[in-house]
């Protein structure tokens, strides 16, 4: 492995909305902790990915969170003003959970945006939320943002194995949190998924790791219950993440 060789993936995090915001940058940077920090609204792109130009393994991604579809529909014009300065898009999607299920319309509106605008830029990485709506997000994937024009990793995907089977063949890859392992369906839905496929994530602040908001070093344990479910030890596990993650780049 070369020196610089990252250590820890965390491909879906929201840093921003950590008290210590800056530290945890710092951290990621100094434990080589490749990290995608997701953001929730294209207005707040600017400041995060100014914070993270210099760092190396921080990758800023231009996002427009499903549940903020409808209060934020008018920063469309920001996503794609400012889709030129990032490789990376998220978070996006679609959220069909209770609560939410009134402004699946304009979800759906500015998800298909973001997909045609995604392909017709080429190259990107999307972080994506698919939380109820597995597959109309699967075959919006397929329709409008074939693999050769972009690549997508589903975050935390609850769907069936069928659902996983068929996100795998439109080219997507699963980061995977340690709530997904926590339960013996989400440990099967992931065993289901060919290992090439698998990336972690923190979902920090909103997923916990004992008492307190997981962070981005916290994805260690992820890798320790990984290790577990597919027989092998946690070096191998992290070369596996590390080779996904390089792959997903390439
Ligand atoms: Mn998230």
């Amino acid at each position: 492995m070369d020196s610089d060789f990252c250590t820890l993936v965390d491909f879906h995090c929201h840093l921003d909305l950590f008290p210590d915001h800056v530290s945890i940058l710092e951290e990621c940077e100094r434990m080589k902790i490749e990290t995608l920090a997701v953001t929730n609204a294209p207005s707040v792109f600017p400041r995060n990915q100014g914070l993270s130009k210099n760092l190396r393994y921080v990758h800023t991604a231009l996002g427009l969170h499903p549940q903020l579809a409808f209060e934020r529909q008018s920063e469309v014009k920001l996503f794609e003003e400012y889709l030129v300065h990032t490789r990376f898009v998220g978070e996006v999607g679609l959220d069909a959970s209770a609560g939410y299920t009134q402004t699946l319309g304009i979800q759906r509106q500015i998800f298909q945006q973001v997909l045609n605008l995604c392909a017709i830029a080429g190259g990107k990485i999307l972080s994506v939320h698919s939380r109820r709506s597995s597959q109309e997000v699967i075959d919006q994937i397929g329709n409008l943002l074939p693999s050769d024009k972009g690549r997508v990793i589903l975050h935390w995907f609850t769907g069936t194995k069928t659902q996983a089977r068929q996100a795998v063949q439109v080219g997507c890859f699963f980061s995977v949190n340690r709530r997904m392992l926590e339960s013996t369906q989400g440990r099967e839905l992931v065993l289901s998924i060919p290992f090439e496929r698998i990336l972690t994530e923190s979902d920090g602040p909103f997923i916990r790791t004992g008492n307190h908001p997981t962070k981005p070093r916290d994805v260690m344990g992820t890798v320790e219950m990984l290790a577990k479910l597919w027989e092998a030890d946690a070096v191998t596990t992290l070369i596996r993440l590390q080779n996904n993650l390089q792959t997903l780049l390439s």
